[in-house]
């Protein structure tokens, strides 16, 4: 049997077979954040884990569906007591989502202010073609908790901000075989970064990457960080363990 591994961002709900799943990441003791893109999908998602404690839940309302879903925002806000994690939430800059960037800052400004007021949680972030509108975010809402930036994909320049900002980072494989990808793991602090598969939209030659399949990740991050494989791995653990303690 394989050592756990961390898989800080994974759509566990939206494979065809949720429970198969949990069942395999329950047998290799990896640690695995199952992250939600609506808040009515909270109560069935946290059910799955129930009973395997190093799945854990996140609440969330996907940039991408800050339009059709805004009005969701008020069981946002009833059930983040009762989350410690939220995500997926953030930005999208991309030419799909432009049309509806007004919905998509009132989303994330109100998320974020929640988050605020509960004193704080641990957010996965996505953020694409949106780095420095996000960043600008979190700079106006301090106290929202600790920022884990998913699959970043914006310029060194972001990077560096970002670092400096205090924010964290979980990197999956498709990013990481890209160059511009594996250029700015490269740049980040390596007791801030963790694993991720972003499952099962992520898919590695054609086929989805399964809950914490983050083999090819850590290969990468090994030759990155100058370590073995194992020595990766458990780097990763270790930071995760710090993230949740902090
Ligand atoms: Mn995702």
């Amino acid at each position: 049997m394989s050592s756990p591994v961390v898989d800080m961002h994974c759509h566990l709900d939206l494979y065809p077979n949720p429970r198969e799943q949990v069942q395999r990441i329950a047998e290799r003791k990896s640690y695995v954040l199952s992250v939600t893109t609506t808040p009515k999908a909270w109560g069935g998602t946290s059910d799955l884990a129930k009973g395997v404690p190093r799945i854990k839940t996140a609440l969330g309302l996907h940039p991408q569906l800050a339009k059709e879903r805004k009005s969701e925002l008020k069981l946002f806000e009833k059930l983040l007591p009762e989350a410690r994690y939220v995500g997926e939430v953030g930005l999208d800059g991309g030419p799909n989502c432009r049309g509806f960037w007004k919905d998509q800052i009132n989303v994330f400004e109100h998320i974020l202010s929640a988050c605020v007021a509960e004193g704080g949680r641990i957010l996965t972030l996505h953020s694409r073609a949106a780095a420095s509108d996000l960043l600008d975010a979190l700079e106006r809402h301090p106290g929202f908790g600790t920022a884990v930036l998913h699959w970043f994909s914006g310029t060194q320049r972001e990077l560096a901000r970002a670092i400096e900002m205090g924010c964290w980072f979980s990197v999956g494989a498709v990013m990481l075989r890209s160059k511009k990808g594996s250029a700015l793991a490269s740049r980040m602090p390596v007791d801030r970064v963790l694993t991720e598969t972003d499952g099962p939209f992520a898919a590695m030659d054609g086929t989805p990457l399964q809950p914490a399949e983050c083999e090819v990740a850590l290969r990468i991050l090994a030759r990155l960080w100058s370590m073995d494989e194992p020595g990766a791995r458990d780097q990763v653990v270790s930071s995760f363990r710090e993230l949740v303690s902090l």
